[in-house]
């Protein structure tokens, strides 16, 4: 094992005057001797010197928390459970059972995908969490008989991958000819363990039961044997089973798994790779291979798969000590948040690849910023708040908590975003399922572990990181204590914590001071607030105002993000902390063009959206909200299950019949961002023009824009909306990333369509189409060819036409032909080789 090591993390005394209740201290580090999940009776080992509460030990009540995780436990986690049953994930460990008992005529058609077993693993990881909190015999009752399918499903040896076992000669073409060779590419072999690993753990640490955990350690063991120093060498193609076998060494105790873990993070680079084997032909950058991971500086690649990662990175370096590991992770997240973050806390600019884009290139209407991508970046800043004991991490935290990852659950938990942009013409609506389904199964994994984010301790002392309503029961060194919250955070920030040690002892509790209440709405220069902060934050120790954490952290008892209360705790002792919550003005650093003359509003950690039902015409993009318009909140108990909306005047723009612009007073109405889409499709937008030049009014009424279009459908059904291609927006060129339509990832099809029906038969006689190519960043191009069809009767007829069908980029392809009175035009086209199409808009006369 590893060496006994310290980590010091030194908070900086700060010119506190001593005050009698209140002084600072610089918290010596302790050795790293707990592990993240308690295991009684295992001697300690070297991990995380910041130990979290656990999610079991805290009880809350809140109005933002409460209602979601048991909606999460009563909707949420049944309708995933369902949706594994009914598209055969479940029945992939049926079918892989039934060949390995020699049964005859089984169904040996691949899945959908490789991974569609992970799906099943992690309803059952939220599942086994809400287990831990609620019992529930008959929930209990059915995880065990999956499990007993799983097992099942496991080869003799401990392999368990159920394509290959159902049809070892033709699994899905993405698993291989043979174990493991393709996993480095897409098999997803590791990551399908990965789950299984997390799953089994949560079961076992939620029930006792060692069913799931006995199949992940015989699997554990397989990849123990195979792989490793010595051994045969492999990274996953999709990360997870780092972290995953961090936390299967915690709770078995087995250092192999962590010498794995570590190994699987050291071998990543640019190969050479063993014969037969190979990289993600997408690139080495796809999966943050490009470098090794110790010498990588900026995210790139594949958002989920990053973050995944990065978290590994973080569990190797707290419990194998390896500093280059641990500073790899802070450069990276340096790099992210000072110019790949989204207000909202997602990540991951380009639906193309699933990716982070370019520094400052955050594009909202398309922002992916993939549901899963969130959860996994708080899963990494949590285990970088762990490692380094810095609130920057908790800010960055809970900007992704109560905004980018909770918008991809709708209010009834029934239905799922899986990109989640900040801008919408109508065209996003959240789904019950996807045929990439690992969103849904996210979010029930998450919602159950979210009081488990709130506390943490460090040998005798506490961090208070969230608010919210509740009861935490706190075990210390020096006894246990227990710390009721009663707030109505996030919507106020008058927060008030009744400290209940058993008998009167001395401690210190470390209380987060948000970045937000401190003029700082990120840790970077990305964003920031145009407007006068106001009084800032107070503490006060039994109604004494103890100094001031105001804003300025070097002039305060703040350090780290947070204020030190040391002293002598009596039961009942009150700690009222006030967070002044006015609505606040933020604007983008001007490397992002996206938001350029644009300003997004924030209340306490909450980031607002205008959206349809709350503005005039139901239309939020034209809107223009001048700086100098005073915006006032008022909390609606009716609306969206009871928030806090930003009100106000505004102005709408608007085209007349003649093309000219008139602007209207108006009134204004703004949500919380995370709460958009549960009342229907429509227009959205975080960001919002401070000027008339940066809205967006919709063009006056054309043949085009009252029309109705389709398109040729996508396999995956990820919310792609044609309507984009008529909605009167002049692209600024082929690439335009603010409103297209494509066919991404359908590459190479030689027959894909675009109908235009007229809301009633209309004569035509020219077509011009701006085509969407991305060129330089993704795999979209303009067509090989292409035709222009009209509808007479029940016939498409091709229209008569001398000019030629172009597939110019940048620029407005125009076709003339013999007028038609028709009801309907349709486009029919033909993909490159090897590239997907899109249109950027098509207007017709
Ligand atoms: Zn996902």
């Amino acid at each position: 094992m590893t060496e006994q090591r310290k980590l010091r993390i030194v908070l900086v005394i700060v010119g506190l005057a001593a005050a009698a209740t209140v002084t600072q201290v610089a918290c010596e580090g302790a050795p790293i001797n707990f592990q993240l999940f308690a295991q009684g009776g295992q001697p300690a080992k070297p991990d995380y010197p910041i130990k979290p509460v656990a999610f079991t030990a805290v009880h809350l009540n809140d109005e933002f928390w409460a209602p979601r995780i048991e909606i999460n436990r009563t909707a949420s986690i049944p309708s995933a459970f369902e949706q594994c049953e009914l598209t055969g994930r479940v029945n992939l460990f049926e079918r892989a059972a039934a060949v390995l008992r020699g049964e005859k005529n089984v169904d040996t058609r691949p899945p959908g995908y490789p991974f569609d077993e992970t799906d099943l693993y992690k309803v059952i990881e939220g599942a086994s969490y809400s287990l831990s909190v609620t019992p529930d015999p008959k929930l209990d009752a059915y995880v065990d008989g999956l499990i007993a399918k799983i097992a099942a499903a496991q080869e003799p040896d401990g392999y368990i991958y159920t394509t290959r076992t159902i049809n070892p000669q033709a699994p899905h073409r993405w698993a291989g000819p043979d174990r493991w060779v393709f996993e480095r590419d897409d098999s997803h072999e590791l990551y399908d363990l990965g789950h299984l690993f997390e799953a089994a753990v949560a079961h076992h640490l939620a029930t006792g039961k060692r069913t799931l955990l006995n199949v992940a350690i015989k699997a554990a063991d397989l990849l123990v044997k195979t792989f490793g120093p010595g051994k045969r060498t492999i990274w996953p193609g999709h990360q997870i089973t780092e972290m995953a076998l961090v936390k299967l060494y915690r709770v078995t105790g087995k250092e192999e798994y962590l010498t794995l873990a570590k190994f699987l993070l050291d071998e990543r680079g640019p190969g050479p790779y063993p014969e037969g084997e190979r990289a993600n032909p997408r690139g080495l950058t796809y999966n943050q291979a490009q470098l090794k991971v110790i010498e990588q500086s900026e995210p790139v690649g594949h958002a989920v798969r990053a973050v995944y990662m990065y978290s590994g990175m973080a569990d190797v370096a707290a419990v194998t000590g390896d500093q280059a590991m641990r500073a790899a992770g802070k450069r990276i997240w340096d790099y992210l948040v000072t110019s790949k973050l989204y207000l909202t806390g997602g990540i991951g600019a380009s639906g193309s690849g699933e990716a982070f884009g370019q520094p400052f290139e955050l594009p909202n209407m398309t922002a992916y910023n993939e549901t899963c991508a969130s959860v996994g970046m708080d899963f990494w800043n949590h285990r970088l708040f762990l490692l380094e004991g810095d609130a920057k991490y908790i800010d960055v935290m809970e900007r992704t908590l109560f905004n980018g990852l909770v918008s991809g659950v709708s209010l009834d938990g029934k239905t799922f975003f899986y990109p989640n942009p900040l801008e919408s013409n109508g065209q996003h609506a959240r789904q019950e399922w996807f045929g990439v389904a690992c969103c849904p199964g996210n979010i029930t994994r998450f919602m159950p572990s979210v009081p488990g984010y709130l506390y943490a301790t460090k040998g005798d002392s506490v961090y208070v990181n969230l608010f919210a309503k509740g009861t935490a029961n706190i075990d210390l060194p020096g006894g246990a204590i227990t710390i009721d919250q009663d707030t109505r955070y996030p919507w106020d920030g008058a927060i008030k914590m009744t400290v209940k040690p058993k008998q009167a002892r001395r401690f210190a509790i470390n209380v987060r001071i948000p970045g937000w209440a401190r003029m700082e709405p990120v840790p970077s220069a990305l964003y920031r607030f145009i407007d006068n902060a106001g009084a800032g934050p107070t503490i006060k120790v039994n109604g004494d105002l103890v100094p001031s954490p105001t804003l300025s952290p070097a002039a305060s008892g703040l350090a780290r993000g947070y204020f030190t209360i040391d002293r002598t705790w009596s039961p009942g002792d009150i700690i009222q902390l006030d967070l002044p919550m006015p609505v606040r003005r933020i604007v983008a650093n001007d490397k992002v063009i996206a938001d350029s003359n644009r300003v997004a509003l924030q209340r306490g950690p909450i980031v607002y959206a205008a959206e349809w039902p709350d503005n005039p015409n139901g239309k939020v993009r034209n809107i223009v909200l001048p700086d100098s318009n005073t915006l006032t909140a008022e909390f609606r108990k009716d609306l969206l299950n009871g928030v806090e909306v930003i009100k106000g005047r505004a102005v709408g723009l608007a085209f007349d019949a003649k093309g000219a612009i008139t602007r209207t007073e108006q009134p204004f109405m703004a949500i919380p961002y995370a709460t958009w889409a549960n009342r229907g499709r429509g227009q959205m937008a975080v960001w919002l023009a401070r000027v008339d030049a940066a809205a967006k009014p919709t063009p006056f009424p054309t043949v085009v824009t009252t029309a109705e279009i389709t398109a040729s459908p996508l396999p995956n059904g990820r919310g792609k909306n044609p309507r984009n291609i008529i909605d009167g927006e002049e692209p600024a060129n082929s690439s335009d990333s603010t409103a297209y339509f494509d066919w991404w990832p359908v590459q190479g099809s030689k027959m894909e369509w675009v109908e235009l029906k007229f809301a009633k038969p209309s004569m035509v006689s020219t077509s011009e189409i701006y085509w969407f190519d991305d060129t330089g960043r993704g795999g979209v191009r303009v067509p090989a060819s292409w035709r222009l069809l009209y509808k007479s009767g029940n016939q498409w007829l091709p229209v008569e036409t001398t000019s030629t069908f172009g597939t110019a980029r940048n620029a407005w392809n125009a076709l003339t032909f013999k007028p038609v009175t028709t009801p309907a035009l349709r486009i029919e086209l033909s993909m490159q080789q090897s590239f997907s199409a899109g249109l950027q808009e098509w207007k017709v006369k």
